[in-house]
Formats: structure tokens, C-alpha cells, sequence
């Protein structure tokens, strides 16, 4: 038996959601469409056709997800503020306002994502992210939020994400917007930070006190010691690590990318995407093993499967020690231009039903490794589980259940699993 499980000191304790995959109403208060609302119903796109149409139906039930929260006993909630909410009139903002009343009354804290991948389907038309415009629009977007909210909320979350946004949406096609650019979506990571940088700006003028971004972070593992291997981790490394945290901390692009970017940098905005912030928002799975590309493939690296590790419903390799490598790893790489960690989403998809031990394991593993890294040194302050509610989970529709609380899709009704119970007695201990 291992030692029981605590946790640090001081660490806050929250669930995460996104807008698209759990609130639904897509028509609702005059919500305008986005380029997820134009994916999912595009035949062949997500599995089984499924779509956010109606999701958890958070958007109605939202009291009831409220009191699960508080009935959790969590510190804070992630959530994130749809922006095709936000442009479709007076009414738009409106749940967002209820929410936040709702989670200041039961004492939790929000800390709310302007942005997890639901750009409105007209912006995408005239570009989206591959667009400059779309970063402007973004930090407007973000101010008219924090008019709204700001005598409630200080903290924010700006991007969910972008180098997940930029693969699956435009260089893969996975997700939405659907574009299959492979490098050429590089844009939409220099249009992402800009947008970022001047949302910090437009967030810090309206009073906000703890900005961050939230970024995929993985450990990469070279498939051997070759060097052919080895260099193609250190370019993934580049491509999917320090592309979207070396230019908010050190205010430098990767050199391996700088040449592909520069016609898209203008002068300044470097200096804009670096507007200083206060935490990194961090977002673990899992690591990934890189080998080199077999000669003539379109891209400069090649992903090969972890053996020999357990996996999660979706097949992804379950390396708790890798939170702790990555979080040493990031103050090793960034030194005193860290500034405090917070990981904004963990978690794994297990077999339908309540009967969840599965998840039990993977957060007690993760939360240990977290210690560790605490124990060494790391600023880590917060941790939030991916997810509270089994939710739309992307092209894998509602096949894929993070949930702490069970959903039933057909009838929307709520059942806390086992590790919900697990996780309100280890947050009760404290
Ligand atoms: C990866 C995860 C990543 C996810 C993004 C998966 O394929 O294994 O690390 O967070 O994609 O949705
Ligand atoms: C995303 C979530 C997603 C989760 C599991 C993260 O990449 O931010 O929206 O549901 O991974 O795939």
C-alpha cells in the first residue's frame, strides 16, 4: 500500500468543462453558430454523428451541475464563455452572469476560458485564426467579457489550448474548423498568442488580477537514441511545446520555427504576445514518443506508440510520473521567467457506468506525481480534473466519458461515480 494520499498545502482543487461540450442551447438567447456547431453536423466528421446540439443540456441544468460542484466540496470552477454567445446580442452574457452568481454563492471560485475552439462560424469565413484579424477581434471579444463580468470575476483563462486548436482544426482536419494545412496552419499559432497577448491587455485594463494561458504541455520521449530520433523529438518538442509557451515567457519564437513564421510577425508583436502573465495554465495527458519520419513525409517528425503502459478508454497511455517530468521540466527550461503553475485540466475517459476505479487510480497518481513536483520545488497551485460530467467529447462524440458525475444521454440525468465520492472524501480530509 502506498502512503495516503495528501496534498499539498494551499493547492487549489477544481473541475473543468467547455462551453460546446457540455452546455448545448445552441440556438438559444440569440447564440450565433460556430465552426463546431458547422463540424459536428457535417456528415462523417464525429463519431456517429454526434453533436453539442444539446450535449449535457448545462445550459438549463446548470443550478443542479452548481450543487454537484459544491456538493464535491471544490475550490474553483474552469469553465468557458462562448464566444458565439457573447456576439449574438444583449442576452448572450447572460448565463455566464447567473453562473458565476451561482458559484460566488456556494463559495467556489470561478475561473472562466474565453476561449476552448467555438469561433464564431463567420469569423472562420473570413479567415479564422489563419486570419490576423481574428486576434483583434479575439481581445475585443474578451474586454466586452470582462465588462460584463469583471466586478466578479478577476481571474481568466484566455486561449484553451492552441496548439491542440492549430493541429486538429488546421493542420489535420480532426476538429473545427476541418483545414488539412499540415504546416501550412502555422499562422493560426502566431494569430492565437497575438490574439492572447492583446487580450491580456484588454483583461489588465478592466482590473484583472491572475491572467493565464492554458496550453497542451507533453513530455516528449525520443523512440530511441539515435540521433535522427533524438532530433526529431527536439523539432515535435518545438512544434507542440515551445511554440506557444517560449514566445509568452521568453518572448522568442523556437529558432527551428522562427524562419517559418517570420513573414507572419509584425513588429511589436512579439512584445504584445510577452505581456507579462501571471501563471501558466497547464494541461497534461499524457507524453508522446517521437521518432524520425520516414524520407519524403510531409511533416518533420513521426509519432510511435508508448508500450507497455496501462491505457484510458481511448487508448492513451497512462504515465502519471510524466505530470512530474513535465512540471520539473518546464522550471528547468523557463528557470525565474516561470511563473506559477496551475494544471488547468487532467484526466482520463473509462467504460460507461459509476463504477469508475479506473479514474480513482489515475488522479491518485497524478495528484502524487504533483506532490513530487511541489516536494522539489515546482510553484504548482492548482489542479483541476478534466471533467466533472461526461461531456461531447470532440469528433469522439459522447463516446469518450471524463466524467466524475455520469451523464445518461438519453435523459440528461446525472449519477456521481465512485470517484466523485473518492475525490469529495480526499478534498474533506483537508
Ligand atoms: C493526445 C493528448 C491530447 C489530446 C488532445 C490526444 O491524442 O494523446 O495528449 O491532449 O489528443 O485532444
Ligand atoms: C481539451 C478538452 C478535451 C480533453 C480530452 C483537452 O485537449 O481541452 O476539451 O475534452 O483534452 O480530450
Amino acid at each position: 500500500m502506498p502512503d495516503p494520499l495528501t496534498l499539498p498545502p494551499g493547492l487549489e482543487v477544481g473541475v473543468a468543462t467547455a462551453a460546446y461540450q457540455v452546455e448545448g442551447a445552441v440556438t438559444e438567447d440569440g447564440r450565433v453558430p460556430s465552426i463546431w456547431d458547422t463540424f459536428a453536423h457535417t456528415p462523417g466528421r464525429t463519431l456517429g454523428g454526434d453533436t453539442g446540439d444539446v450535449a449535457c443540456d448545462h445550459y438549463h441544468r446548470m443550478p443542479e451541475d452548481v450543487a454537484l460542484m459544491a456538493g464535491l466540496g471544490v475550490d474553483a470552477y474552469r469553465f468557458s464563455i462562448a464566444w458565439p454567445r457573447a456576439l449574438g446580442g444583449p442576452r448572450g452574457l447572460d448565463f455566464y452572469d447567473r453562473l458565476v452568481d451561482a458559484l460566488l454563492a456556494r463559495g467556489i471560485a470561478p475561473l472562466p476560458t474565453l476561449y476552448h475552439w467555438d469561433l464564431p462560424q463567420a469569423f472562420e469565413d473570413e479567415g479564422g485564426w489563419l486570419s490576423r484579424a481574428t486576434a483583434e477581434r479575439f481581445a475585443e471579444y474578451a474586454g466586452s467579457v470582462a465588462d460584463r463580468l469583471g466586478d466578479r470575476v478577476r481571474r481568466w483563462i484566455t486561449l484553451n489550448e492552441p496548439v491542440v486548436h492549430m493541429a486538429e482544426g488546421y493542420a489535420f482536419g480532426t476538429g473545427a474548423p476541418g483545414r488539412e494545412l499540415l504546416l501550412g496552419a502555422l499562422p493560426a499559432a502566431h494569430h492565437q498568442l497575438l490574439g492572447h497577448g492583446l487580450a491580456v491587455r484588454a483583461l489588465r485594463e478592466r482590473g484583472a488580477t491572475q491572467v493565464m494561458i492554458t496550453n497542451n504541455c507533453t513530455p516528449v520521449w525520443p523512440a530511441s537514441e539515435d540521433e535522427a530520433d533524438v532530433t526529431a523529438a527536439a523539432v515535435y518538442d518545438a512544434f507542440h511545446n515551445r511554440l506557444f509557451t517560449d514566445p509568452v515567457l521568453l518572448s522568442t519564437y523556437p529558432p527551428e520555427l522562427a524562419g517559418a513564421l517570420a513573414g507572419l510577425i509584425h513588429d511589436g508583436d512579439l512584445e504584445i504576445i510577452a505581456t507579462p502573465v501571471d501563471a501558466l495554465g497547464v494541461n497534461y495527458y499524457n507524453p508522446t514518443r517521437v521518432g524520425a519520419p520516414p524520407p519524403d513525409a510531409a511533416l518533420p517528425f513521426d509519432l510511435r506508440p508508448i508500450e507497455g503502459m496501462p491505457v484510458t478508454a481511448f487508448g492513451w497511455p497512462v504515465v502519471p510520473s510524466g505530470l512530474r517530468e513535465l512540471l520539473t521540466g518546464l522550471r528547468e527550461r523557463y528557470a525565474a521567467a516561470l511563473p506559477p503553475i496551475y494544471v488547468t485540466e487532467n484526466g482520463c475517459s473509462t467504460a460507461d457506468g459509476v463504477d469508475d476505479q479506473a479514474r480513482i487510480e489515475f488522479h491518485a497518481g497524478h495528484l502524487r506525481a504533483l506532490g513530487e513536483a511541489a516536494a522539489a520545488g515546482v510553484d504548482v497551485r492548482g489542479y483541476f480534473v478534466w471533467s466533472l460530467l461526461d461531456n461531447f467529447e470532440w469528433a469522439a462524440g459522447f463516446s469518450q466519458r471524463f466524467g466524475l458525475v455520469r451523464v445518461d444521454f438519453g435523459t440528461r440525468e446525472r449519477t456521481p461515480k465512485a470517484s466523485y465520492h473518492w475525490l469529495r472524501e480526499l478534498l474533506a480530509t483537508r
